[in-house]
């Protein structure tokens, strides 16, 4: 699953260094969650890195995008083939 940032986030910036596929940028209002990228960590960590940092637990399971354990893999190595291919890390 996906997972997506609330209103009630404090734009304390300390998610967006953390995430491990780019998939956290500053919003119109708040810091927002790119589903396309948003692996829930898999292929990098055990657990959702930017959960483990926001001061706040405003960053739930996005309903729009539930996603199986191995459709996160897909989404994974899609990813890293991209990365791969535009010749980064
Ligand atoms: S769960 Fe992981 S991949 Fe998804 S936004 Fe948070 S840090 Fe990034
Ligand atoms: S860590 Fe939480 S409060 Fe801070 S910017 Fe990220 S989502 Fe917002």
């Amino acid at each position: 699953m996906a997972l997506m940032i609330t209103d009630e986030c404090i734009n304390c910036d300390v998610c967006e260094p953390e995430c491990p596929n780019q998939a956290i940028s500053m919003g119109e209002d708040h810091y927002v969650i790119d589903p396309q990228r948003c692996t829930e960590c898999v292929g990098h960590f055990d657990e959702p890195q930017c959960v483990q940092v926001c001061p706040v637990s405003c960053i739930p399971v996005n309903p729009a995008h539930v996603e199986s354990r191995e459709t996160l893999w897909q989404k994974y190595r899609r990813l890293q083939a991209a990365k791969a291919t535009v010749g980064g890390g």
